[in-house]
């Protein structure tokens, strides 16, 4: 292994290049715009170019690109090369300010959702210098927003960054009230745990399924699944640890803090966690993670599979989001303090969390929302898809005083009486921990933990910070006004606590019991993608995202279809995968075991017409009949699927895809497993469950 701290963000253009490379004023003038989002001036930009390009080709790189994210979810780049000609035939390597700046790529190729009308095909992309340029595969990569030439967001970056802006403004107006004059700004704090499999790649590769839509579509249950619960913090076999060693090299060049590594439940399954970062970077290095994650496992003959259910009846993998909110000067917001005013101040923050989560559960779990994830959520492996918050007894415990004024027994036994002003000395590194909650306090940030695997976090991340931006200032508005700050600060916390306890929930969030209190305390249950999206566009959401300058009317509207229509095409593709490998695979395999079986059988009735054939043909009346029945089914789900069906709506063929379309599949695959489970392997035209999971040692 190489000395980790000098190859540690060895790939990429950060402060400390800056300050070496660049002029002075220069560097003062770029530090100003990255840490107040200050708009850089044309020269200034010149200058950062031109170092950023000599900084590049001594690195080995020729060319450059915007890098940006676009609404597929995963990263786009178009690469240009530094070459300019010259007279003399050569060329020389150039880049400009303007080049740094501003890209223009053709935008029509990705999904607006009808927001970009085709005759207006441009978009453009535009640095964002909060981001570090970093270099890959010999390009010099600028992390840039995408949008229409209309200003419209097309990416997923954009809104993330208005975001933090709205959240920065609001709780920057709760500091002052509390007399904070050194802070400068509010910043949003990510530390996403990512959970991945690792299979072996020549298995992968034979298997439809996998290929076309990240998990398998058939496969009968192992002997051996995640029962015996041996895989959790296991030691890591040898292959497993070499691609670790690779993949943590990899991401510590480009500057991603790689941090914790570990086998997770399920066999074949993995997590990696950085240390937080801004929201904004950690967007950016949770999908290049991701990107090296499946570049490297290549590199070891495996492929890492990030979709968040690869395997049925084995757990899926997940994405823990842990949100934070802290100032530029490095104080965490949510971290209970030692003074009564620092404790007053957290439990407003608090406060403004619960308000935020149980106002917009329907926004919390829309950012969620996947044809992939649903078939965690409520799974029994994952929160359901009922938002709730867990804050731990003891907390609660604080936040029930609060409510009913009373006093507050301590653990020693001292008792106090607790408002905003006193708060019990608290526990932070509670051990009281709620692996079931969808949102759970952890002593000092939130652990967002309803997201699938793949879902890049920037949309949670814009969620969050709006929703909470908006009760802050709700907060700010009535403290402003007030006249006697601490009374109308403990009838703000008192009284939000009285009106949305109902979110705080911390018992088992997997129990049967949970979904009927739940649903008694009015909290939504929004078990798909379908029923979930209408609430996207409701007046009050759109308004909301309007108020805080985060998405407009039409970027709210172009969002909904866009998620809508992918969650259509991804249904629609896994079903034709199906049909494919019904026919083309499974039932020539069948038929060609039962072929043997019937052969084998007439061969013995040959020798001596009173031999047992009992086996045979019991195993060949359960295949018939079985094989029967799948290609009925095939025949439906594909009449179904290629059916043109006109929805003059997005939202009723998302509901038809997964009423009709995906109960179909589902109905499908338990036939094709009956048949898989009695079929001798050899026949069997794919890898099985216990090859894919068992084999990489
Ligand atoms: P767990 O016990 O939940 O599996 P991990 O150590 O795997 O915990 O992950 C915890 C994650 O929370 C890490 O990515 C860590 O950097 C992140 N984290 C810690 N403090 C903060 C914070 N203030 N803001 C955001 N994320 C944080
Ligand atoms: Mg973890």
């Amino acid at each position: 292994m190489s000395n980790v701290p000098e190859i540690f963000g060895s790939m990429v253009f950060n402060d400390t290049v800056m300050k070496e490379r660049l002029p002075k004023e220069t560097y003062k003038a770029l530090k100003k715009t990255r840490e107040q989002g200050k708009p850089l001036n044309p020269q200034i930009a010149d200058a950062v170019a031109n170092a950023m390009k000599n900084w590049a080709l001594e690195k080995g790189a020729t060319h450059f690109t915007h890098w940006f994210q676009p609404m597929t979810g995963i990263t786009a780049e178009k690469h240009d090369s530094f070459i300019s000609p010259t007279e003399n035939g050569k060329v020389m390597m150039e880049f400009s300010g303007k080049e740094l700046i501003k890209g223009e790529p053709d935008a029509s190729s990705f999904p607006s959702g009808g927001l970009r009308a085709t005759f207006e095909a441009r978009g453009y992309t535009a640095w964002d210098p909060t981001s570090d340029a970093f270099i890959k595969d010999g390009s010099l990569c600028i992390p840039t927003a995408f949008c229409s030439y209309g200003g419209e967001a097309l990416d997923k970056k954009t809104p993330l960054l208005r975001s933090m802006e709205a959240i920065d403004k609001q709780a920057m107006r709760i500091l002052k009230l509390f007399g904070n004059t050194t802070a400068r700004r509010v910043i949003t704090t990510v530390g996403p745990e990512q959970e991945y499999f690792l299979i072996d790649k020549a298995m992968y590769e034979k298997r439809k399924d996998l290929v076309y839509t990240g998990r398998t579509l058939f496969g009968a249950k192992p002997p051996k699944g995640q029962e015996l619960e041996d895989h959790y913090f296991g030691v890591i076999k040898p292959r497993v640890s070499a691609y670790m060693k690779d993949l943590d090299e990899e991401l510590w060049k480009l500057g991603i803090l790689a941090k914790t590594k570990h086998n997770e439940v399920a066999p074949s399954q993995h997590e990696l966690a950085p240390i937080f970062t801004s929201s904004n970077v950690a967007t950016d290095h949770n999908q290049l993670t991701m990107e090296i994650m499946k570049k490297v496992a290549t590199k070891h003959g495996l492929t890492c599979l990030l979709h968040e259910k690869p395997f049925a009846g084995i757990n899926g993998s997940g994405k823990h989001n842990n949100w934070s909110i802290s100032t530029d000067t490095g104080v965490n917001l949510l971290e209970p303090g030692d003074s009564p005013r620092e404790n007053a101040q957290f439990l407003l923050f608090l406060a403004a969390i619960i308000q935020a989560v149980d106002e917009h559960q329907d926004l919390l779990r829309i950012s969620v929302a996947s044809a992939g994830n649903d078939h965690r959520l409520g799974a029994n492996e994952a929160p359901p898809a009922i938002v709730s918050m867990f804050v731990g007894e003891e907390l609660e415990d604080v936040l029930e005083s609060i409510e009913n004024e009373t006093a507050y027994a301590q653990k020693d036994k001292s008792f106090m009486k607790i408002g905003v002003d006193v708060l019990p000395l608290f526990q932070r590194d509670t051990t009281d921990r709620n692996r079931t909650s969808p949102f759970a306090f952890t002593g000092n940030k939130f652990e967002f933990r309803m997201l699938g695997s793949t879902v890049s976090i920037a949309c949670p991340n814009m969620i969050l910070n709006t929703i909470i931006a908006d009760t802050l200032c709700g907060f700010a508005d009535q403290l402003e006004k007030s006249k006697d700050f601490t009374a109308t600060l403990n009838d703000l916390v008192r009284g939000t606590i009285k009106d949305h306890k109902r979110i705080i929930f911390n018992g088992n969030n997997y129990s049967p019991e949970w979904v009927v209190e739940a649903e008694k305390r009015g909290l939504l249950n929004l078990h798909s993608t379908a029923e979930a999206m209408p609430y996207y566009i409701k007046d009050e959401n759109v308004a909301l995202f309007e108020k805080y300058h985060v998405l407009t009317r039409t970027e709210v509207y172009s969002r909904y279809e866009i998620q809508l229509e992918n969650y259509c095409k991804q249904i629609h593709i896994e079903a034709l995968t199906m049909v494919d490998m019904i026919k083309k695979d499974i039932l020539p395999a069948t038929c060609s075991y039962m072929k043997d079986l019937s052969r084998e059988a007439l061969n013995k009735k040959q020798m001596c017409s009173e031999i047992n054939c009992e086996m045979e043909e019991s195993l060949l009346k359960k295949l018939s009949s079985l094989t029967a029945e799948l290609y009925k089914k095939m025949e439906t789900l594909e009449a179904s699927v290629v059916d043109e069906k006109a929805f003059a709506d997005i939202l009723e063929e998302a509901k038809y895809y997964r009423n009709t379309v995906f109960a179909g599949m589902e109905s499908t695959r338990e036939t094709a497993d009956a048949i898989e489970s009695l079929v001798g392997e050899k026949y069997w035209p794919y890898p099985t469950y216990g090859d894919l999971l068992f084999s990489v040692i």
